[in-house]
């Protein structure tokens, strides 16, 4: 039987995927939380777990160090998606990626007059794509966090960025003004390892989609 390798990142994901990992007879050796270890063995013979950062789980699964990951939407929607099978929505860590600016700031209005917005993200590409379609001048800046910070120093005079609860954005004086595109976690598969090991991946995908209720191919 070939060894399989999935890729995960610490955190919401590795949370809420634990159930799911549970549900298939995966259960990790160590707690990425409090391990040092970023390759972690699992109770289910010849399955193994990778640690990675959560916006290089694509990488991994497209270049083949892991046959599958678990990725968020607005991870998969920068990286593109090339070389990778995605078959399930898994419904998990589910939120908004959303455009945001300063309570009192009139977004529709600088919009309809046509006015050039600074827009501070870490997803420069799925912004990009927004604007353009929309026909909104922008000029891009890209952070790698806390874009919360960014209209509040005048950085920039909107953000695009994930939403669930909205308390942050509220924290920050700052309000969720309209959605690009709502998000949840994929499970991705490295396409040419689908064909090679189908025999072994396939079970893990049944038996993913029987835990979550997922929605195929979405
Ligand atoms: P890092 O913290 O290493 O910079 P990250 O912020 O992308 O990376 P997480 O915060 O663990 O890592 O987010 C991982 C994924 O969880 C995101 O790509 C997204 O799909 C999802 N996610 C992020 N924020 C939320 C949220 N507030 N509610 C629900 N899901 C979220
Ligand atoms: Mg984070």
């Amino acid at each position: 039987m070939s060894q399989i390798t999935i890729a995960l990142s610490k955190g919401r994901i590795f949370e809420e995927t634990l159930p799911l990992l549970k549900a298939a007879g995966v259960l990790p050796r160590d707690d990425p939380e409090t391990s040092r270890k970023l390759i972690i063995a699992t109770s289910r013979p010849g399955v193994r777990l990778i640690i990675v950062r959560a916006s290089d789980t694509p990488t991994y699964v497209q270049y083949g160090a892991a046959d599958l990951g678990i990725a968020g939407k607005d991870v998969l929607l920068e990286h593109g998606g090339e070389g990778l099978y995605q078959p399930l929505d898994l419904g998990i860590a589910a939120c908004r990626l959303m455009v945001a600016v300063p309570q009192g700031f009139d977004y529709a209005r600088a919009v309809k007059q046509g006015a050039r917005l600074r827009v501070a993200t870490k997803y420069v590409q799925t912004a990009r794509e927004h604007f353009a379609a929309k026909g909104v001048h922008v000029d891009l800046i890209k952070l790698y966090g806390s874009m919360e910070l960014a209209p509040l120093v005048g950085l920039a005079d909107a953000i695009v960025d994930l939403v669930s609860s909205g308390n942050t954005l509220k924290a920050n004086h700052l309000c969720a003004v309209e959605e690009i595109v709502p998000i949840s976690a994929r499970l991705i598969v490295n396409v040419a390892a689908l064909k090679l090991k189908r025999a072994t991946i396939q079970p893990l995908i049944d038996a993913f989609a029987a835990a979550t209720g997922g929605t195929r191919n979405g």
